[in-house]
């Protein structure tokens, strides 16, 4: 088979060959679904980058508009029999269609400004919410927020209080029996908005048996960027995380924000050669503990909860049954399945903000099959899905709490609500 002409890297031309246009996964793609279009499907976005790698398709226009209307979601690589590595397809493009200057205008300048300066640049990001902070405290916010559509201002999350947005120790003892010694990812966002959550992980690992070290010169873990088609900055943080976290010398380096973890996987094909320790170590919260076996869990939780899938966690890293398992286990909940569990919510990195109608379209969808469920709970593991959920919750005016997996099993072990 010849080697590709022009326009897109060689891997995304040699990754083209693996799709034989069979189209089972079109029924999976949220944006095939909402438009029907072939070119918004995954068959139809990769015959477009293979065009473009084999020279026959200029390297123009369409591509980069299907390439940055695509969620992301990795849906069609769970569907797809033949293997296709799409997430990998899909940022490389991305990159090359930035690269081509082919994103005009203030927004995508304006991202990137973003997630280069400030949201890697803990102090920035500190400084930035904190002034959220205090624009919801004084009600600033509220007048502010009243420019905005409806759907952008029920995204808006709660900053917490400051003593909720503080850095963990830098190491925490494990209780009873060791089992192991892991590394924690904090995060960019996680720490200043669900620093709840981050503490919630921290005592459930140490409840579990882990000593865990939280390095205090990691850094964010690239994905917002490589999904902005940021891919060499991206590979940066990759290389100073994966230096960290090697130098901790842990059995494994756990993290609760799905998005995280599928991007830091992703470092053995950002950064051949060096990622592959790095990424091999990562494992998602519940994914470690359904692996070594939750302790028995002390206090019960009345409801019924529906687990929503977060799809960097499910189509990005193959999780999916390990967190069910563990809230199975919390005394009084019914776990409920819902119609749509497994399809993008429509949050997928800046996608609610710089796709505002598909992510809203791509939303409705999963809403109604929840609304149908009817939970007292939602569970799901990672920070953009919590945003949109909670969102997709009070448009509808329903009345579940959008919660992670782990702040139910910390409310298992301590009942801090009870
Ligand atoms: S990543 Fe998601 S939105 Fe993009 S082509 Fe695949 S299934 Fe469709
Ligand atoms: S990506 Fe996979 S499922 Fe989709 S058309 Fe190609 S081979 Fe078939």
């Amino acid at each position: 088979m010849a080697e590709p002409v022009t326009g897109l890297p060689s891997q995304v031309y040699t990754r083209s060959l693996a799709c034989v246009h069979c189209g089972l996964c079109l029924s999976a793609c949220p944006t095939y679904r909402v438009t029907g279009r072939e070119t918004s499907s995954p068959r139809g976005r990769i015959y477009l980058m293979r065009g473009v790698a084999e020279g026959r398709i200029e390297l123009g226009e369409l591509l980069a508009e299907e390439a940055y209307l695509c969620l992301g979601c990795r849906a069609c690589e769970t569907a797809c029999p033949s293997g296709v590595e799409f997430g990998a397809m899909l940022e490389e493009t991305r990159a090359a269609v930035d690269e081509a200057g082919l994103r005009g205008g203030l927004q995508p300048r304006l991202e990137r400004m973003i997630l280069r300066q400030v949201v890697p640049h803990r102090r920035r990001l500190r400084l930035l919410i904190g002034l959220l902070a205090l624009a919801q405290r004084t009600r600033i916010d509220r007048v502010a927020s009243l420019l905005l559509p409806r759907s952008l201002r029920a995204l808006l999350p709660e900053i917490p209080a400051r003593a909720d947005r503080r850095q963990p120790p830098e190491r925490i003892p494990a209780e009873g029996e060791q089992r192991g010694r892991v590394a924690f990812l904090t995060g960019c966002v996680m720490p200043e908005i669900f620093g709840s959550v981050n503490a919630a992980t921290l005592r459930v690992l140490s409840r579990n048996g882990f000593e865990v070290v939280v390095p205090r010169d990691q850094t964010c873990c690239g994905a917002l960027q490589a999904h902005a088609g940021d891919l060499d900055f991206a590979r940066g943080l990759a290389r100073r995380n994966a230096a960290v976290f090697e130098a901790a010398g842990v059995d494994a380096i756990v993290v609760n924000s799905a998005g995280c973890g599928a991007a830091m996987r992703s470092a053995e094909h950002w950064i051949p050669g060096e990622g592959a320790s790095y990424a091999g170590k990562v494992r998602d919260v519940c994914e470690l503990l359904d692996e070594v076996g939750l302790r028995p869990l002390t206090h019960s939780i009345q409801g019924r909860l529906c687990y929503d899938d977060p799809c960097h966690l499910i189509h990005g890293q193959g999780v999916s049954a390990a967190p069910r398992r563990l809230l199975e286990q919390i005394d009084g909940i019914e776990l409920v399945p819902h119609a749509d569990a497994s399809s993008c919510c429509g949050a997928a990195g800046t996608y609610n903000l710089t796709h505002r109608e598909m992510s809203q379209q791509v939303l409705e969808r999963k809403m109604d099959a929840l609304a149908a469920a009817d939970p007292d709970l939602i569970a799901t593991g990672n920070p953009g899905c919590l945003m949109q959920l909670r969102a997709g919750v009070r448009l509808r005016g329903m009345r579940a709490r959008v919660v992670h997996p782990v702040e139910l099993l910390d409310q298992a072990y301590q009942n801090p609500h009870g």
